[in-house]
């Protein structure tokens, strides 16, 4: 069941998370909504529960805010399936780590990024990695020709 709300309103939605973590970021008079999945919201409280805490960087977005960020097109992002989390304590991969044993998340979407792990609830099981991922993990060899 995906929930709307008025944008700006603070909401305590489960424990450990409210509405002001998924409102969308831009500054647009025409974005006056929020949409959450409440399945969503279970997932990311169950994950929560075993990994400890994270940020939500990104929650909803409207449609034009998911375009200005170069967002896939028809990201879960713009009807409030998704989450993008930013762990606090662990590693990407570790988070993803837990993610993926939570049954609701697992079911559904996660990628995995330099800054943490993308998750949606989407009905068919889907990963991936950001090929950019390992880019900043590549320690450049020391070159000892180089005087
Ligand atoms: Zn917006």
């Amino acid at each position: 069941m995906i929930n709307l709300y008025p944008k700006g309103y603070k909401f305590q939605l489960s424990p450990n998370f409210n509405l002001v973590d998924f409102h969308c970021h831009c500054d647009s008079l025409a974005c006056r909504v929020t949409m959450v999945a409440q399945e969503l919201v279970n997932g990311l409280e169950a994950l929560r529960a075993i990994a400890g805490p994270f940020d939500i960087n990104s929650g909803y977005r409207c449609i034009p805010y998911n375009q200005k960020i170069n967002g896939r097109p028809n990201s879960y992002h713009t009807v409030g399936m998704a989450a993008d989390c930013a762990p606090r304590f662990l590693k990407p991969q570790e988070l993803k780590q837990f993610a993926v044993q939570v049954p609701t998340l697992n079911q559904g979407g996660i990628g995995l990024y330099k800054w943490g792990i993308h998750v949606d609830v989407r009905p068919i099981m889907s990963r991936w990695t950001d090929p950019n991922l390992h880019d900043l993990t590549i320690v450049a060899p020391n070159n000892e020709t180089d005087v």
